[in-house]
């Protein structure tokens, strides 16, 4: 596991650069340097430290005195072995996310379960369809702006050749004329229970108040780490995709339907699935842990 710091801050655009070069060597972190660049009339910076790295507290003191407001964003990172030890794993996208899922296009859903004042919970019942011309050329993997997770033809025969366990992997449709198209979907068949208060790096705002299910986000600041109670986790098989009982986003039902937007949950996966994509050589696709106490 390795936690690194990442300290940003600005400097006005008018600091000469062998001003900005001293304040570096002054920071002692020249080697920290990850990111800069120039942003409208200021110079944005990022520095990435060891979170125990000495040089931290004197970076702080500097950068009071100076009076350069800063933030900090911690970092966790597991290594695969790591990772593989864990019985549940979060997996998502360092991509960024293609075209528009949810009910945008007519995808159906059954609302006869799902939170009455805002959509949460409700099951989507036909193809996901989606614009033809959002899918990407080229790669085998992809996620839309609403979390759904896609795979080309040939993985998702891959994966069910070589994974057994409840999931369902469905034909994703055009939405210009309805044919199938060479992407499927990965649809968790279960959900797993609320996560415990020990979770952190989660917040909540504009929480519906009916279902209390949306309105979860992540924080800039703190990495998210979910954790689970085993005792409630009284999951019937070991799926090995599930869904999260937490929905990320704010829900809205809309007229007509296809304005409504649904907040999504996490995609949980058993660590084969890390093990598959590494197998298949599947780049940019994320996992982080998920632990379960008790
Ligand atoms: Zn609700």
């Amino acid at each position: 596991m390795r936690r690194n710091l990442y300290v940003s801050f600005m400097i006005p655009a008018s600091t000469s650069k062998d001003a900005f070069d001293g304040l570096l060597l002054e920071m002692n972190c020249r080697s920290a340097l990850v990111y800069g660049r120039l942003v409208g009339r200021t110079n944005s910076y990022e520095l990435r430290y060891s979170d125990h790295d000495p040089s931290l507290d004197l970076v702080r003191r500097i950068l009071q005195r100076k009076e350069i407001s800063w933030s900090e964003r911690l970092e966790v990172r597991y290594s695969d072995s790591e990772l593989l030890a864990l019985s549940y794993l979060i997996m998502g996208l360092g991509t960024v996310p293609v075209g528009y899922g949810g009910p945008r296009y007519g995808t159906e859903y059954d609302l006869e379960n799902a939170c009455r004042k805002c959509g949460t919970g409700a099951i989507q019942t036909s193809p996901l369809f989606v614009r033809p011309s959002d899918l990407p050329k080229r790669g085998v993997i992809c996620q839309t702006h609403s979390c759904e997770i896609l795979l080309r033809g040939d993985l998702a025969a891959l994966l069910t050749q070589e994974q057994s366990g409840e999931m369902e992997l469905r034909r994703v449709h055009a939405s210009t004329d309805h044919r199938p198209l060479d992407w499927f979907q990965l649809i968790a068949l279960c959900t797993m229970p609320p996560f415990s208060e020990s979770t952190t790096g989660v917040v909540i705002s504009d929480q519906c108040p009916e279902c209390n299910r949306d309105g979860y986000f992540d924080t800039p600041t703190t990495p998210r780490q979910l954790v689970y109670c085993r005792n409630d986790m009284n999951l019937s098989a070991e799926p090995i995709v599930a869904n999260t009982h937490e929905c990320f986003g704010i829900s809205r039902l809309q007229e007509p339907f296809s304005k409504s937007f649904l907040a999504s949950p996490l995609l949980l996966v058993k660590p084969q699935m890390l093990s598959f994509m590494r197998r298949h050589r599947v780049a940019r696709v994320g996992f982080e842990p998920v632990f379960v106490l008790g």
